[in-house]
């Protein structure tokens, strides 16, 4: 399988890199971000626990986190070729649990995409996107708490996943296709 993590800041272009990674090899999609707004947009439990916290540019917890992960991974088709992490995970203890669910499965995290951006630049995106679809938390103050969260909780996973030789690192800025053609030559050099 080619299980690969899309991670960056918010706003890093982890959405759109991902649909063209699932295009060319058909693999499965998982984006937390994607489960919580449906969740949201149906009004469940989840959904007004999930608001409480991205309405502010917070984290959810881990722990309700790892249950929509493994929720997540039961609805996979049996013949799938591997799965694409859109948003998951954000922190360290997430990373080490999605490294054992994967091996319960049988099998092991290829690599992680690591696309980087300069800050204004995941500003100005954000607020245009916030702008173009309504995303609620796609305005400027969550937007800024975003960031920090990402900062002290997140960032840290790139280090983690350099240790392992697993990140590779991709130039964020510029144009979508060429992004994807340095994404695509990461990949297939792993
Ligand atoms: P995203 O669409 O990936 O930018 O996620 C939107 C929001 O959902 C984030 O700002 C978090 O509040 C929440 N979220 C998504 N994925 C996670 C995760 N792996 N851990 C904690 N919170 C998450």
């Amino acid at each position: 399988m080619l299980n690969l993590v899309l991670f960056g800041a918010p706003g890093s272009g982890k959405g759109t890199q991902s649909e063209k990674i699932i295009d060319r090899y058909g693999l499965h999609h998982i984006s937390t971000g994607e489960v919580l707004r449906k969740q949201i947009k149906e009004g469940t439990e989840l959904g007004k626990i999930a608001d409480s916290y991205i309405s502010k540019g917070h984290l959810i917890p881990d722990d309700l986190m790892l249950d929509i992960l493994r929720q997540e991974l039961k609805s996979l088709p049996k013949d799938c070729k591997g799965v694409i992490f859109d948003g998951f995970p954000r922190t360290i203890p997430q990373a080490v649990e999605l490294e054992k669910v994967l091996e319960e499965y049988g099998t092991q995290l290829t690599g992680v995409v690591g696309l980087e951006v300069p800050e204004e630049e995941l500003v100005a995106r954000m607020l245009k996107r916030g702008k173009e679809t309504g995303r609620a938390d796609d305005n400027i103050e969550t937007i800024l708490n975003r960031l920090k969260v990402y900062h002290d909780q997140t960032e840290p996973l790139k280090e983690h996943y350099q240790g392992k030789g697993a990140y590779m690192q991709i130039d964020g800025l510029g144009d979508v296709n060429a992004i994807f053609d340095s994404v695509v030559k990461a990949i297939e050099d792993k």
